[in-house]
């Protein structure tokens, strides 16, 4: 894995309040996508574009102006549709999200919702969140939003305890820190209801998961990599859940509570 899987690394890592200027040619969240095939890369970012609703499309090309490094931390084009039809299917109302950053997911999320549904956004820095703000508010979905500036894991303990609202989410997205997903999996095992699904974001984490563990690997590969493998084995086996770990974007395992 070369420096830019370390540049990638770092974003995730939550270096969002930075800015550099240009990304050295890294390019956009969409060259991010797990598949290995240019071809088919190509093929399915191109007949993705058209679905593409035009204020995300707006968000999306304004994180990369203000946000030219970090812009690859969007959820990718194909993943944002997988993410809209799968909260449309469930008739999700009520939803939670980790890892805010310019909003893309969010936006996704807010649009897929019915008028009179609810967001809990949680993110440890709001900064990025007013670049996707402008957005949110011209597509009448702020309403839906409660954004809690706050690490994770205070959040969504304060959510059950003092929120009282376990199992009354119908869906989380998880797309923050990866050394926090199986903290969060068992806080989220709590919120969400039975029959309601928890999506974890790059679990395949550009491949690494399948890949032997190199000394020259970044540290902080290595740490995602472990992480996110633990984690998968972690998720195939807990009896609580079904999951099925989907090759979109960077890897999106689904998790449907069961128990
Ligand atoms: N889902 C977003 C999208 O599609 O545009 C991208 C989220 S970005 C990959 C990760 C975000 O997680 C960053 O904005 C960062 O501030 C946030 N984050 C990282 N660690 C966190 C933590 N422990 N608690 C809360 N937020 C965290
Ligand atoms: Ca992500």
């Amino acid at each position: 894995m070369g420096s830019i899987i370390a540049d990638l690394l770092a974003i995730e890592k939550g270096l969002e309040s930075g800015s550099r200027a240009g990304n050295n040619g890294m390019g956009t969240a969409q060259e991010k996508i797990i598949l290995k095939s240019p071809a088919l890369k190509k093929y399915i970012l191109e007949k993705c574009y058209p679905r593409e609703h035009e204020l995300l499309k707006e968000l999306r090309e304004a994180t990369i102006e203000q946000h030219p490094f970090w812009s690859l931390m969007t959820v990718t084009i194909d993943e944002g549709l997988l993410l809209s039809m799968l909260l449309k299917t469930m008739n999700a109302k009520k939803t939670l999200e980790i890892g805010v950053f310019t909003g893309y997911s969010l936006l996704t999320t807010a649009l897929a919702l019915p008028a009179d549904g609810k967001i809990t956004a949680i993110d440890r820095n709001r900064e990025a969140y007013q670049t996707g703000l402008p957005f949110i508010q011209k597509a009448g979905v702020e309403h839906k939003i409660n954004f809690i500036e706050s690490d994770a894991l205070s959040a969504l303990n304060d959510l059950i305890t003092n929120g009282k609202q376990e199992g009354t989410f119908d869906f989380a997205f998880v797309d923050a820190d990866k050394e926090g997903y199986i903290k969060y999996h068992e806080l989220l095992l709590k919120l969400v209801k039975i029959g309601g699904v928890i999506a974890y974001d790059n679990t395949l984490w550009f491949g690494s998961v399948a890949e032997p563990e190199e000394d020259k690997m970044d540290e902080y590969m290595k740490l995602g990599r472990k992480c996110l493998t633990e984690l998968n084995s972690f998720l195939a086996t807990d009896p609580r859940i079904e999951s099925s770990l989907v090759s979109i974007g960077d890897g999106l395992t689904l998790c449907r509570r069961i128990c």
